[in-house]
C-alpha cells in the first residue's frame, strides 16, 4: 500500500539528497574501506538539494532545525557536514561510517565512535575527550 524505503533498489530518485561518498579510486586498493558504497536517500531540505546532513550550512536556513528533529539516522553519515554546533544534534553511537565527514570544532566529547570508520574525516579542533575510539579507523583524517 505504502512505499517501503527498505525496498530501495540502489537508484537515487531525483528528489533525494543523492550524496555519494567519493568514488575517486584513491581507496581502491583498500576494498574494506569502500565496501559500503551508497548514495544518501534522505529527503533534501526545502531550500537545498541536500539533506540536513549534507547541506552546506551556508546555503540553507533549515539545517539545524532539521537535524534537531530528525530521528535515528541509520549507520552511515559519510560526508556529513556537522562542524561546530551541528554535531550536537546527532547521536553518534550507532553510526559506523563517517568517512570524509566535516567534524572540525565539533564537540564529540563522550561520543561513542568505536568501530566507526572516520577515513578522511575532518577532525581539526574537535573535542574528542572521553570519546570512545576503540577500533575506530582514523586513517587519512586531518590531524587533531
Ligand atoms: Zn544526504
Amino acid at each position: 500500500m505504502t512505499e517501503s524505503p527498505e525496498e530501495f533498489d540502489g537508484k537515487v530518485p531525483e528528489e533525494r539528497c543523492g550524496y555519494t561518498f567519493p568514488e575517486d579510486s584513491v581507496f581502491e586498493d583498500d576494498p574494506g574501506s569502500v565496501s559500503q558504497q551508497g548514495s544518501c536517500i534522505r529527503d533534501p531540505l526545502s531550500d537545498s538539494d541536500r539533506c540536513a546532513f549534507h547541506a552546506n550550512p551556508a546555503e540553507t536556513e533549515h539545517k539545524l532545525h532539521q537535524l534537531r528533529n530528525t530521528g535515528p539516522v541509520g549507520d552511515s553519515l559519510d560526508g556529513a557536514i556537522l562542524q561546530h554546533h551541528f554535531a550536537d544534534s546527532v547521536e553518534f553511537a550507532d553510526i559506523s561510517l563517517l568517512r570524509d565527514a566535516a567534524l572540525y570544532h565539533a564537540d564529540l566529547s563522550g561520543a561513542d565512535l568505536s568501530d566507526a570508520n572516520l577515513l578522511r574525516a575532518h577532525l581539526s579542533y574537535a573535542n574528542l575527550s572521553e570519546a570512545e575510539l576503540s577500533d575506530a579507523d582514523l586513517s587519512g583524517g586531518s590531524p587533531v
